[in-house]
C-alpha cells in the first residue's frame, strides 16, 4: 500500500498547470482531493512520476451565478457544493447529489472536477451533470474549450479531456422553477459508492409530464440518460402508474455488468426500481 516514488509540484495557475504537463508529457498526473488518485498509486496500478497539485490554484474554485448558469470552479469540494446556499437555491439536484458521496471525509477532500475527470463508473455526479445538461470548461495549450456533458463521457475512467488538458470549471444552467428533480442511489455500505444512482429533472403542466430527463450511474461502464424512459413519459399523465411503466424501459439495452458487488440482472432490476422511486420524488417535489 506505498506508492512508487514521485516528485510533487505545486501550481499556482491553470497556466502552470498546463505548462508542468506539457513538459512532463504521459509522465505527470494532476492532484486535486487525492480520493481517487491516491488509492490508485497505493495499489500501484497508475504510477505517474509527477504529481501536479492544483490546491493552491484560486482561479479554480468557489461557485458563482452567472446568468441562467451556476458556475463551479473544478476544485469546490462535494462539501462546499453540499451546502453551498446558491448551488442548493438554483441546481439543488446537485447539491442532493453532493450530499450523499461517502462520507464526511470524502466529501472534505473530494472535488468535483476530479470526479468528472476520473469518471469513475460508480461516482454520483455523472448522472446529475447529465441530466442537468452541464458544460465542461477546460483549459490546454491550444486554449480554452468547452465540451458538453453528452461527449464527456467517453468509456470507463475515460472522459474527452486531453492529457494535457485541466478541466477548470462547470457551467450547469440553474433548474426551473416548479420542475421536480431527485437523486436516489443504492450506497455500497462500505465505501458509499453507488451500486447505482439515478438522476431525474421532471417538467409537469397541467398533471402532464412535459419533459423528463433521467440518466444512471453505477451500472455499466459510464453514466447515461435513458431516453426510451424519457420519451414513454411525455405527455403522459405525472402519476404512479405512467411512471411505473415508463420505468420497465430503464434496463432496455442497458450495458449492465457483473462485479464483485452485484450481478448485472440485479443491477437492471435495481434501474426499473429506482427510475420509479426517482421519478415519484422528483414529482413530490414538483408539487411543494
Ligand atoms: C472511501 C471512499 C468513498 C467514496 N465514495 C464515493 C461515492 O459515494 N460517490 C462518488 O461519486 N465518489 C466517491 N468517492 C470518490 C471521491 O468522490 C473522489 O473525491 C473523486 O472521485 C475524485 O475527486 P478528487 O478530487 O479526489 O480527485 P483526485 O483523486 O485528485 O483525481 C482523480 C483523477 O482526476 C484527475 N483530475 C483531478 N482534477 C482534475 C482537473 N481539474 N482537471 C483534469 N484532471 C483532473 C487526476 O489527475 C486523477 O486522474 C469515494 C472515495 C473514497 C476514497
Amino acid at each position: 500500500m506505498i506508492p512508487a516514488t514521485f516528485e510533487y509540484v505545486r501550481a499556482k495557475s491553470v497556466r502552470e498547470a498546463v505548462s508542468l504537463l506539457q513538459q512532463h508529457g504521459g509522465r505527470a498526473k494532476l492532484l486535486a482531493g487525492g480520493h481517487s488518485l491516491l488509492p490508485l498509486m497505493k495499489l500501484r496500478l497508475s504510477q505517474p512520476e509527477v504529481l501536479i497539485d492544483l490546491g493552491p490554484v484560486e482561479e479554480l474554485r468557489g461557485v458563482r451565478e452567472e446568468g441562467s448558469s451556476v458556475v463551479i470552479g473544478a476544485m469546490t469540494t462535494h462539501d462546499e457544493l453540499a451546502s453551498s446556499p446558491l448551488v442548493r437555491e438554483r441546481v439543488p439536484l446537485l447539491a442532493e447529489c453532493a450530499a450523499q458521496i461517502g462520507d464526511v471525509q470524502v466529501r472534505n477532500r473530494g472535488t468535483l472536477g476530479g470526479s468528472l475527470a476520473h469518471a469513475d463508473p460508480a461516482a454520483d455526479y455523472p448522472a446529475a451533470v447529465l441530466v442537468l445538461d452541464a458544460q465542461m470548461e477546460c483549459e490546454g495549450p491550444a486554449g480554452a474549450r468547452t465540451v458538453p456533458v453528452s461527449q464527456w463521457f467517453v468509456d470507463m475512467l475515460t472522459t474527452a479531456l486531453r492529457p494535457d488538458e485541466v478541466l477548470c470549471r462547470v457551467r450547469v444552467p440553474a433548474q426551473t422553477r416548479g420542475q421536480g428533480w431527485s437523486y436516489t442511489k443504492l450506497p455500497h455500505p462500505a465505501s458509499g459508492y453507488s451500486l447505482l444512482g439515478v438522476a431525474c429533472l421532471l417538467s409537469v403542466d397541467g398533471g402532464t409530464v412535459r419533459e423528463a430527463r433521467v440518466a444512471i450511474t453505477g451500472v455499466g461502464p459510464k453514466a447515461l440518460r435513458l431516453p426510451k424512459v424519457e420519451q414513454a413519459l411525455a405527455g403522459k399523465p405525472a402519476d404512479e402508474a405512467s411512471f411505473a411503466e415508463a420505468a420497465k424501459l430503464a434496463s432496455d439495452g442497458l450495458d449492465a455488468t457483473d462485479d464483485l458487488y452485484a450481478s448485472a440482472e440485479y443491477k437492471r432490476h435495481l434501474a426499473a426500481v429506482y427510475t420509479k422511486r426517482g421519478l415519484l420524488r422528483a414529482l413530490e417535489r414538483v408539487r411543494q
